[in-house]
């Protein structure tokens, strides 16, 4: 369980190597803008900004044999895992802050290595409009923001899927995704093969948000001791949040993302974040900015009333 004693460390990874759009680079300093170290200090945590990792410049070059500037993913991925596993290792809790989802792969490589060393079993939750779970004979682009998934359960270059301790960093079976809304044609086949858990828009319809969480985290909870969570900002419905380079719409309003959040923090499995594709060459005044550090509020225990004695909410179906 995440305790409140338990630092928060931020780490930035200012880069869009893995994206098509421009502009995911100037994610982590829209997040510090936005207050987000001020808002976990309300909470009374204690909160170290370890400032940003570097890596190479974002070249714009054309696809590679299948990939676009997977030398630069890689580097930036591996500056990540480094940064992330010496804040779990110093017994803080990491939130990376993107950048372009690629970097999940150094994310979930540094949880897996912690993980390892330790006996844990790392689970992911996944909230996104795309499943992210391209190769290079699907992706219609080469951009690797577009396969971190297939990439952490085996399938994918062997620079990115052998930077964990073992291959696959994390198997399809011990992640679920929820959010999900674009995705595809090739792209829908390997999804139901891998056997991924994947709650889609139209199942998040259909049984409400309330529930595809409840039986999101009941799974991964069965599954293994240290969740990681991985917050796509194109989660949420474009028109709360526009400031993202591939909106998808019909995702999730502000209450239904509020509430996602609030089960997360609730259930006490949490124990890593990023929040990636936050990009502020298409935002509004930083207001994604903004909502993407209310709804982290939430996932560290903010709540609409102060209770007392901690999470009060028991959900029964
Ligand atoms: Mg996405
Ligand atoms: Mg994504």
């Amino acid at each position: 369980m995440t305790t409140t004693t338990q630092r928060i460390s931020l780490i930035g990874a200012p880069t869009d190597v893995g994206a098509g759009r421009r502009g995911a680079s100037m994610g982590p300093e829209a997040l510090r803008v936005a207050g987000l170290r001020q808002s976990l200090m309300r909470l009374r945590r204690a909160v170290l900004d370890r400032g940003n990792v570097s890596g190479p410049i974002n070249p714009e070059s054309p696809r590679l044999d299948g990939y676009r500037h997977l030398p630069e993913v890689t580097a930036w991925c591996g500056a990540v895992r480094d940064a992330v596993y010496a804040a779990l290792i110093d017994g803080d809790f990491p939130i990376l802050m993107g950048g372009d989802h690629s970097l999940a792969v150094g994310s979930l490589a540094a949880v897996a290595r912690y993980c390892w060393e330790r006996d844990l079993v790392p689970t992911v939750l996944w909230l996104d409009a795309h499943s992210d779970f391209n190769v290079a004979e699907s992706s219609p682009t080469g951009n690797l923001h577009g396969m971190p998934v297939s990439i952490i359960t085996g399938y994918g270059p062997p620079e990115l899927t052998q930077m964990g301790p073992e291959a696959p960093i994390v198997p399809a079976e011990r992640i679920v995704q929820i959010g999900i809304r674009s995705v595809d044609q090739v792209e829908k086949e390997l999804v139901v093969e891998s056997g991924m858990i994947v709650y889609d828009m139209r199942q998040i319809d259909e049984i409400t948000m309330r529930v595809a969480v409840e039986r999101a985290l009941d799974y991964l909870a069965k599954r293994g001791g240290h969740l990681h969570v991985t917050f796509d900002v194109d989660f949420l419905d474009p028109s709360i949040a526009p400031g993202v380079p591939t909106t998808v719409p019909g995702g999730p309003t502000y209450r239904e993302a509020q509430l996602c959040m609030e089960m997360i923090h609730d259930s006490g499995l949490m124990k890593s974040l990023d929040i990636l594709e936050l990009n502020p060459a298409f935002d509004d005044r930083n207001r994604t900015a903004e909502l993407a550090v209310e709804l982290v509020e939430s996932l560290f225990g903010e709540q609409i009333l102060a209770r007392a004695g901690g999470p009060t909410t028991k959900y029964t179906l």
